[in-house]
């Protein structure tokens, strides 16, 4: 699976996107690097140029960080001084094949895709890469529940709440330390397959019963749901992690009256892993840009 013939630009980023340019160049596509001139490494088959340098015609795809633009329509790189603008006009200027890679979107990057009619990927949105990336953010909890807690995992009692890709892995990796993990979902088949791992099932209407005795709540649900209500049920010594994208599912405001530590721990693979957050995602992108190549063939 080679990349040859293929332009790709990469915008901006963080130490992830190296991890994507060695990957990219290793499968011989010719890249455009925009927002790295601070890095010293050279790359082979890479230029670094800047945005107004870029050949929009001639790219087959580009490839935004993780966050993809700013709101307002600018693109971070923390390789470069200069915000770099990420604009429909430039867009314009390619062919209609070009695809646009980002791990999310918001409302800018949404507009501008929808004007220009360009295919976006969110990589963040694929299963395969969801559960990738929920490797790392277990390994991040762990990291803080162990700076925030005078007392083991192993033996602790563990609420973990929601059972997708991360609640999964967080629940199985916390049980596997020795932790007493139960996991608290709403579907019939998730509460099911929380039994089937060997973990004690509740349902989240019962979520205020079941933080009375716990040391440590994981919260992976993106709603409201660890609310001041549940707080106050909590012992006084419960350490909340929330884990769910902003604003997470906690009422911080209410915890912090009631003296409960809860923290915010979004982007936890960038932070402690970024090499192998890198990998994950450049080895998706690899196998989505072979795919965009064989349809490029087939098309000829
Ligand atoms: P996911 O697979 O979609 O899982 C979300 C879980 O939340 C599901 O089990 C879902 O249950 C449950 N849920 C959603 N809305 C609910 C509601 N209103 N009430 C009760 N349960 C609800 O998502 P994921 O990949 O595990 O990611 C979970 C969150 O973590 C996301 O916000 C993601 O952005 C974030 N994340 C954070 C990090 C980090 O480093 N902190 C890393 C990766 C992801 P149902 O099936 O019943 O809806």
């Amino acid at each position: 699976m080679m990349l040859t013939g293929m332009h790709v630009a990469i915008i901006g980023g963080d130490a992830r996107q190296l991890e994507v340019i060695r990957k990219l160049v290793e499968l011989d596509a010719k890249l455009s690097l925009v927002g790295f001139d601070q890095l010293a490494h050279h790359f082979t088959r890479a230029v670094k140029l800047p945005i107004d340098e870029v050949d929009f015609a001639d790219l087959d795809a580009i490839i935004l960080p993780v966050h993809g633009t700013t709101l307002d329509g600018n693109v971070n790189s923390v390789f470069s001084q200069e915000p770099i603008p990420f604009t429909e006009e430039m867009v314009q200027k390619t062919m209609k094949r070009c695809t646009i890679y980002s791990g999310i979107s918001n409302s800018y990057l949404d507009d501008l895709v929808r004007k220009t009619g360009r295919k976006h990927v969110q990589l963040f949105e694929r299963d395969d890469v969801a559960i990738y990336n929920s490797i790392p953010t277990a390994e991040g909890t762990i990291m803080m529940v162990i700076q925030h807690t005078d007392f083991t995992i192993h033996g602790s009692h563990v609420a973990v709440l929601g059972l997708g890709r991360v609640g999964m892995t967080v629940a199985r990796t916390f049980a596997a330390l020795g932790a007493k993990v139960k996991v608290g979902a709403r579907r019939s088949e998730h509460l099911a397959r929380i039994t089937e791992m060997g973990l004690v099932p509740f349902h989240l209407n019962d979520l205020e019963k079941e933080v009375r005795d716990i040391d440590i709540c994981i919260n992976t649900i993106p709603h409201l749901i660890v609310t001041a209500s549940v707080i106050a049920k909590m012992p006084a010594h419960t350490l909340i992690i929330d884990l769910a994208s902003k604003p997470g599912g906690t009422d911080f405001r209410y915890a912090e009256k009631r003296g409960v530590k809860a923290i915010l721990a979004p982007g936890l693979p960038g932070v402690v892993a970024p090499k192998t957050a890198g990998q994950i995602i450049a080895n998706v992108l690899a196998q989505l840009l072979y795919q965009d190549l064989q349809k490029r063939e087939e098309n000829k």
